[in-house]
């Protein structure tokens, strides 16, 4: 299971930052990422706390021909094309694309991390991916995610808006065959 983060803030060209994760379903595609299910869209209180605008956050599963460091690439790419800065750590955010898993890979390289390395810390990654997959097992902690929102440190401020999951564009051939 390949799974990707999304995360928004700020207003960009694609609008709110609501608007920006529903806009990345065609953009993913674009770039040969296709996305098989998606979580809802989550509210979340900015991690560590500060005073900017609350995050839009979702995870979906996607399907891609791209290896990891291809992907990567893929997602910073859109990234920049949605007016990303990058001026320090941590800024708030048009745009922020993580690969939080690529099946049961681990990779240690000098610009990619997988699994990624804050997931199970972060309530809005969790709660998101526990929607769409609850039993997915950290292939380094060995638990699953229904196991790591136990462990989820305290304080993290996040709701649910319902009914907003981003447009799956994955089309299974041997369905349209059969
Ligand atoms: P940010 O956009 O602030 O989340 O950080 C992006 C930086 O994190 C890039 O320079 C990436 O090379 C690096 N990075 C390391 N591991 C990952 C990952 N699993 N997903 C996305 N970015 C990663």
């Amino acid at each position: 299971m390949i799974l990707i983060g999304l995360g928004a803030n700020l207003d960009g060209i694609y609008g709110s930052p609501e608007q920006c994760l529903q806009a990345c379903s065609e953009l993913l595609a674009d770039a040969g990422v296709y996305i098989v299910q998606s979580s809802n869209i989550w509210k979340s209180a900015p991690v560590p706390v500060s005073d900017q605008p609350w995050y839009c956050n979702a995870v979906c599963a996607v399907e891609t021909m791209l290896v990891p460091q291809q992907l990567l690439c893929a997602l910073a790419t859109i990234e920049n094309d949605t007016g990303r800065e990058r001026h320090e750590v941590n800024a708030a955010r048009v745009l922020d694309l993580d690969i939080l898993a690529y099946n049961n890979e681990i990779i240690n390289e000098q610009h990619l991390t997988i699994p990624h390395p804050a997931m199970h810390e972060r309530a809005f990654v969790l709660y998101p991916m526990q929607e769409i997959a609850p039993h997915w097992v950290h292939p380094q902690l060995d638990k699953s995610v229904d196991e790591m929102i136990v462990d989820i440190p305290k304080g993290q401020q996040i709701k649910r808006i319902e009914n907003s999951q981003l447009l799956s564009t994955y089309v299974d051939k041997q369905a349209i065959l059969s």
